[in-house]
């Protein structure tokens, strides 16, 4: 029998690249040094409470139905997407509430409210982050990595509107003339970590994905995606052990020849995939080489995301004023940015994310009580801050921003559990606790981040939030798909 190949971690991306290589009639077999599968998608319980402790957003749905169908699979078959409506609650420092919703007109009315100049500017905003969409989907997320020659591939009428060497801010600024939507918009430059002061404006496409594509809960909370995508996977044959840590890659000859378990057994593969941060792939999985040293450095000069700061709380009472998903606001935005990526410290005054799914499944908290999950965008961990000593007033700094919004919630929190931006190092291996990978804060992110095939060792193939196209779940399971068509197309 031929080897199988090997992917270490059963992230998203790794089930994701291993469910297309298994329908293409591949053995494979991954590895993962956790208990279950997900990596940061991940859930957790307490005194009836349930909550998912990673991603919580899901956007581009397209992207699961493609992947069940690649299986010849329907994916209302292994998992249930209901629409979120709204798709946000946003509360801001001045009193000013918006429900995002899909319901376009409702949405527009709430607009002119705010400055009726914005109705026609969210309008034109919308187009334009459609025609971002259009012309840089195909070059920089759905296809393999870009290289400078890619951008041939975009119509020379287009090549203005990629949007490259202007902020997200300033594009945005150019459409809506209100505070409360340009900070809104602007919270777009999140979902990969960055910050939309310094983020190119053709990230402004993350917008369309959620306000043209709409926001998806998997019934049954977020970690029933991890669990849908196990389920196809072990259906298509393949092997699955958890509990396995693996120590190193093995290569031969300059490729990559198999892994190295923690107890020095080795297993031999046709190819291997990581679904592991590939600077910790450089750092800890390959033997040190002049080249592989050199490449480390490189890697290790790419700035983090943000990461986050977390607090899981058992709520009693019911909030009917909040919806599924709620931003509050922070009163100074620039600020918080240069909090998180220049002064590397967590904003005194922070946005605060409420997630709230026993709205949706009632069943994730006991009755007449709500499961919140708060979160907070911090920096990357630094060796100056200690996250142990700053944790507990730090949780007091978020509790007494969302008293300031009318929530007075400490008297009636049942149960809680904070994780920090060290707790996300150490639980899913991301390093730095960064919650996406790199950045995107550099105009040419897209060319800098690691291709999904090794520039050094043969045979040897990434997937996940490190590599292309970036981080967030919808990404990584392109990933997947990805460092599949690479392998397939040589072995
Ligand atoms: C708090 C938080 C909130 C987020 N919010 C959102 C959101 O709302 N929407 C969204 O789309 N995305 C969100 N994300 C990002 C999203 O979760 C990630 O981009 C995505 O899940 C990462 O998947 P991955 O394929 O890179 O693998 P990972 O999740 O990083 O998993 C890698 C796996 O590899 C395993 N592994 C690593 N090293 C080894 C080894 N040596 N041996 C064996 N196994 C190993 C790990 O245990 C892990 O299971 C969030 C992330 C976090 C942490």
């Amino acid at each position: 029998m031929a080897d199988p190949i090997l992917i270490i971690g059963a992230g998203i991306g790794g089930l994701s690249a291993a469910i297309h290589l298994a329908a293409a009639g591949k053995r494979v077999l991954i590895l993962e040094q956790n208990t279950a599968v997900g990596g940061k998608m991940s859930e957790w319980t307490a005194q009836g409470f349930r909550w998912d402790t990673g991603p919580s957003v899901i956007t581009m749905r397209h992207v699961f139905e493609e992947l069940f169908s690649a299986a010849g699979k329907r994916l209302e078959d292994y998992l249930t997407l209901l629409p979120v409506e709204p798709l946000t609650r946003y509360f801001f420092p001045d009193g000013t509430l918006l429900d995002f919703t899909r319901d376009l007109p409702a949405l527009l009315r709430q607009i002119e409210q705010i400055d009726a100049r914005d109705v026609e500017g969210f309008l034109n905003y919308l187009s334009y982050v459609a025609r971002l969409h259009r012309i840089t989907g195909p070059v920089f997320i759905y296809d393999e990595p870009p290289r400078p020659g890619s951008l041939l591939r975009v119509h020379p009428r287009d090549m203005l509107h990629v949007d490259a060497w202007r902020s997200m801010d300033r594009a945005i600024r150019s459409f809506v003339h209100s505070p409360q939507l340009r900070q809104l918009l602007g919270r777009f430059a999140t979902y990969v970590g960055a910050s939309p002061y310094r983020a190119p404006a053709t990230l402004n496409v993350i917008a369309h994905v959620e306000l043209n594509g709409g926001v998806w809960y998997p019934q049954g909370g977020i970690y029933a995606i991890a669990r849908a995508m196990e389920r196809l996977a072990l259906e298509l044959g393949v092997e699955i052990r958890t509990g396995t840590w693996i120590d190193q890659i093995l290569v031969k000859d300059n490729r990559a020849a198999g892994v190295v378990l923690a107890d020095g057994r080795t297993i031999s593969g046709e190819a291997v995939i990581a679904n592991v941060d590939v600077a910790t792939v450089y750092e800890h999985l390959l033997p040190r080489t002049a080249q592989t040293e050199k490449r480390l450095r490189k890697l290790s000069r790419i700035e983090p995301s943000c990461s986050g700061f977390i607090l899981m709380l058992g709520v009693e009472g019911q909030h009917p004023q909040l919806a599924h998903h709620n931003i509050f606001f922070s009163r100074d935005y620039p600020g918080e940015f240069r909090d998180i990526f220049e002064r590397q410290r967590p904003p005194d005054d922070p946005t605060i994310y409420v997630a709230i799914t026993s709205k949706a499944d009632p069943d994730h908290a006991p009755a007449g009580h709500e499961n919140w999950f708060v979160l907070v965008n911090a920096p990357a961990c630094t060796p100056d801050f200690d996250w142990r000593e700053a944790q507990q007033s730090y949780r007091e700094v978020v509790l007494d921003r969302l008293r300031e919004y009318g929530l007075d919630i400490r008297r009636s929190i049942r149960v809680e559990r904070i994780l920090t931006p060290a707790d996300l190092e150490t639980m899913t291996g991301a390093r730095r606790g960064a919650l996406y990978g790199s950045s995107s804060n550099n105009p040419l992110a897209a060319f800098l981040r690691p291709h999904n095939q090794d520039p050094l060792i043969r045979n040897l193939y990434y997937a996940g939030g490190t590599t292309h196209p970036g981080g967030g779940v919808p990404m990584v399971t392109l990933s997947g798909k990805l460092a599949a068509r690479l392998i397939l197309k040589k072995v």
